[in-house]
């Protein structure tokens, strides 16, 4: 008999619309040659007030790619999840950032004891904070541009305080650097600084996003990355390149038609090729990540050096997102990399 595949998209993140494209490939290719009689989807829709919907309401917003409006009233409904939910055999979950990528998903997915595509709480959460990320990446050795670490308190704290933080950022990192939130996704509340002032805005807005804030030195570099594949023998696919007229590769330039270039496979030295191939799996073991996991360098090309920028455990999986690009490059066609994600679930639990 067919597997019963519980399609869950949507989610409460600002990555909503990015998930239902990534899940509207994916159901196409669960309907697709061999995945056809192997497989049976139950499309699983989290709107933005986090009521989820099954059946009709989730193979709905499947066929429009349009999110439905909802109103965020009625928060005990959050635990009436439809009954359909119990017959699922296996979770995707392709939900994008907080409430999805961060291990909040996984803890409910692993309580229900149902075996579930991708990272378990510790991979996704460790992944999606980029204070928790790096320093993961930093006790296994992997190189990284200087960063520094701060609260949402320091920022909003008296007029005395503020002042000298500025100051120890400007000496320590200096100019450009980015200002992050430390847990979201897709450029979101991120800013290229340049200056004091500029420096003093970012901080403030990038509090409002988080608790947490990462700022880190900007570099000049080639931007690259690499798909891993796998559980505890995790494989790397061939390297993509990502090119663009923007400042930096903002929401903006990540969404808009024709404003970036993904290069498959990006023109590299071999040995460079694979260095970073190494360090992606590295990487993915040192958070603990499994299934999958889309990890960003940057690439300095005038000194040969790689930095690892981050890992992105759910990553875009759209038929024109740079994930399931790079393993058809890589030799695994779309529809056969969804059946083998679903194998490595059913494998793990
Ligand atoms: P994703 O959509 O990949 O999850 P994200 O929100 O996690 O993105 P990052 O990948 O950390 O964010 O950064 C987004 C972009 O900002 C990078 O692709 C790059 O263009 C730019 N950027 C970030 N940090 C740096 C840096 N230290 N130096 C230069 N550019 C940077
Ligand atoms: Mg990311
Ligand atoms: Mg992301
Ligand atoms: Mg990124």
């Amino acid at each position: 008999s067919k597997l019963r595949v519980g399609l869950l998209f949507g989610g409460r993140s600002g990555e909503h619309e990015v998930s239902i494209n990534s899940a509207r490939a994916i159901a196409t290719a669960l309907q697709t040659g061999d995945n056809q009689s192997k497989y049976e989807v139950l499309p699983v829709y989290i709107p933005k007030n986090g009521v989820w919907q099954a059946s009709e309401v989730g193979q709905q917003v499947l066929e429009t790619g349009t999110p439905l409006v909802c109103d965020d009233s009625n928060p005990q409904q959050l635990w009436d999840f439809p009954p359909e939910v119990k017959t699922v055999d296996v979770w995707f979950p392709i939900l994008h950032g907080p409430n999805g990528e961060d291990g909040t998903i996984q803890g409910l997915l692993t309580l229900m004891r149902v075996p579930f595509v991708g990272s378990g709480v510790l991979g996704s959460s460790v992944g999606m904070d980029k204070i928790a990320m790096k320093t993961a990446f930093a006790q296994v050795g992997l190189p990284q541009v200087n960063y520094k670490f701060i609260e949402r308190s320091q920022v909003w704290s008296n007029a005395c305080v503020f002042p000298k933080l500025c100051d120890d950022i400007e000496q320590s990192l200096g100019y450009p650097c980015f200002v992050k939130p430390a847990n979201l996704g897709s450029s979101v509340g991120i800013a290229k600084v340049r200056s004091r002032s500029e420096l003093e805005s970012a901080l403030d807005s990038a509090a409002s996003y988080d608790r947490r804030i990462v700022i880190e030195t900007g570099v000049t570099a080639r931007e690259v990355e690499c798909a891993v594949l796998g559980n505890d023998n995790p494989k790397a696919s061939v390297i993509g390149e990502i090119t663009y007229d923007s400042d930096f590769y903002d929401y903006e330039t990540k969404y808009t038609d024709g404003r970036a270039q993904l290069h498959i496979p990006a023109q590299l030295p071999d040995n460079i090729i694979t260095q970073i191939q190494e360090m992606a799996i590295e990487g993915f073991k040192a958070i603990d990540a499994s299934g999958l996991a889309r990890v960003d360098f940057f690439y300095v090309e005038a000194t040969q050096e790689i930095f690892i920028n981050e890992i992105n455990t759910l990553p875009g999986f759209t038929a024109f997102s740079m994930y399931p690009q790079l393993w058809e490059a890589s030799g695994i066609k779309f529809p056969e990399l969804v059946d083998q994600l679903i194998q490595l679930a059913v494998e793990k639990a």
